[in-house]
């Protein structure tokens, strides 16, 4: 059964093989776009490439791109611990023409890879196209000798890819595996898509038009192909599993959790263990690739992912800080392929360490807080904007770690009642700025709180903590 450290290698090697120049992945800061807040995408380091702003000395490219999902256009947060094929990292593998090959060869590329390299059964696959796509219809037909019923028209968004309101833009196709009638869902299109049992495994877009600003579409003079598959996911299609969580590399960190913490991975701990092990990937390849947790922007989603990890460490019991004794164990598995992680394993660590340790401090009061306030609500209920914000404001748990807790028992937060919260705390605030005619410690905290985009109050001797951890 081939590794996912193999089932990379065979796609790189593959396209290699077919002229394809290997480039590495880039930064998960995307270093040419200020507007994404994480790179979301293999084509992200080749955006200007496609426009044809940048040239590169070759015409085709294959990377594995590192990816996070967790904020913005793409947010898979909410997915992980509940589809079997979400992450918040993962690793996008990728094939890439500028100009050169286009929707035929595309087509056979991948149809090559999956059946040949990979071995993957014909009868478990499955396409859709862009509902007027004809050709990309007519050419499933040809390369993979599909029956029309394979062959699924979407007329969304889905099937449509756009870099943005102009610019380059095109019809997408999308290769399914079906995971077997055992498993709850749909083909793509109908009612039942959204279960687990055919899964998107690779994404090929054709950009073809050139959006103007009145919304017509130009023919490109040179229409250029773009992929992303997901490596977990075909791994798991690979090493005969369904859900990503038990691949090869999962199996590692979560055995590694369970014995860190002595809980099994089974029952209720299960989606913990399953939480712990993707957020420690997402956390440890963005402090390896720069990012600290603080208050706002890319260090605030950081933080709260780390956060949310840390309090599924809590839930499974753990005494002391689970992330930085895991992190190692991450480092041994994608070390070899990503460098930076083992250069930044010091820093990743006590990053981790420095974070956990801080959030420990407040975070069992603010679970029993919050433990309190829901005791008596029951499924379908809500938890006042006040106790979120009280648990956001002195107990250092972002609001989406609140609804992240009470969506497990069926329970919703007011957010309108958190954020008139906030703003009256503001207000208040800065009242007793002003009334205090000089500069007290506490106009002094809220206008560095204010600074920083306010996330938690942990207590005035806190103060010298407010900015990032290391
Ligand atoms: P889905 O519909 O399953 O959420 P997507 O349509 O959002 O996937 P794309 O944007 O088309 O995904 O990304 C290309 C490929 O990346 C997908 O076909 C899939 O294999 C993989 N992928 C996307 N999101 C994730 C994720 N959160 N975790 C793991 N793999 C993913
Ligand atoms: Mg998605
Ligand atoms: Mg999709
Ligand atoms: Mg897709």
């Amino acid at each position: 059964m081939p590794s996912l450290n193999e089932i990379r290698q065979t796609f790189l090697d593959y396209f290699a093989k077919n002229d394809h120049e290997v480039v590495s992945s880039s930064s998960l800061v995307p270093q040419n776009d200020p507007t994404l807040m994480f790179t979301n995408a293999g084509m992200v380091q080749f955006k200007n490439v496609f426009t044809g702003a940048e040239t590169r000395p070759y015409k085709r490219a294959t990377t594995s791109q590192k990816v996070v999902r967790a904020g913005g256009k793409h947010n898979d947060l909410d997915n992980v611990g509940y589809t079997a094929r979400h992450h918040t990292f993962f690793e996008m593998l990728g094939n890439f023409s500028f100009g050169d090959y286009f929707k035929e060869q595309a087509i056979e590329h991948a149809w090559n890879l999956i059946t040949k390299e990979y071995g993957l059964a014909k009868d478990r696959l499955l396409a859709t196209v862009y509902i007027d796509d004809d050709e990309a219809f007519n050419l499933w037909k040809k390369i993979a000798g599909f029956s029309d019923d394979r062959i699924i028209r979407i007329a969304g968004s889905d099937n449509f890819w756009s870099m943005g309101d102009t610019g380059p833009c095109g019809p997408c196709t999308e290769i399914f595996y079906d995971h077997g009638d055992h498993i709850w869902g749909g083909p793509p299109g109908s009612p039942e898509e959204d279960g687990d049992r055919f899964v998107e495994i690779w994404n090929l877009v054709f950009m073809q038009f050139d959006q103007q600003p009145d919304g017509t579409r130009l023919n490109l003079p040179k229409p250029s192909i773009d992929t992303g598959m997901g490596l977990e996911r075909v791994a798991a299609v690979l090493q005969g599993v369904h859900n990503n969580y038990d691949i090869d590399l999962f199996k590692a960190l979560i055995s590694a959790s369970v014995a860190e913490t002595g809980v099994a991975a089974e029952g209720e701990a299960l989606p913990s263990h399953r939480v712990i092990a993707d957020h420690l990937r997402s956390t440890s390849f963005l402090i390896a690739d720069g990012v600290t947790p603080s208050n706002e922007g890319r260090g605030y989603v950081l933080r709260r992912i780390m956060r949310r990890a840390m309090r599924h460490a809590y839930l499974l019991g753990a005494n002391e800080p689970l992330m930085p004794r895991l992190a190692p164990v991450l480092v041994r598995e994608m070390g070899d392929h990503y460098g930076e992680l083992k250069r930044a394993e010091a820093t990743i660590v006590e990053t981790l360490r420095q974070e956990e340790e801080r959030f420990r401090r407040t975070l069992g009061r603010g679970m029993n807080l919050l433990d309190d306030a829901t005791r008596d609500l029951s499924e379908g209920g809500v938890l006042s904007g006040d106790t979120a914000f009280k648990l956001y404001d002195t107990y250092g748990f972002p609001l989406d770690l609140t609804q992240d807790a009470v969506r497990a028992k069926g329970l919703t937060v007011d957010t309108d009642g958190f954020d008139a919260a906030m703003a009256l705390q503001k207000e208040k605030g800065r009242a007793n700025w002003k009334g205090s005619g000089e500069k007290s410690v506490q106009a002094e905290w809220f206008s560095i709180r204010d600074k920083a985009g306010a996330s938690e109050f942990v207590g005035y001797d806190d103060l010298d903590t407010q900015s990032p951890a290391v």
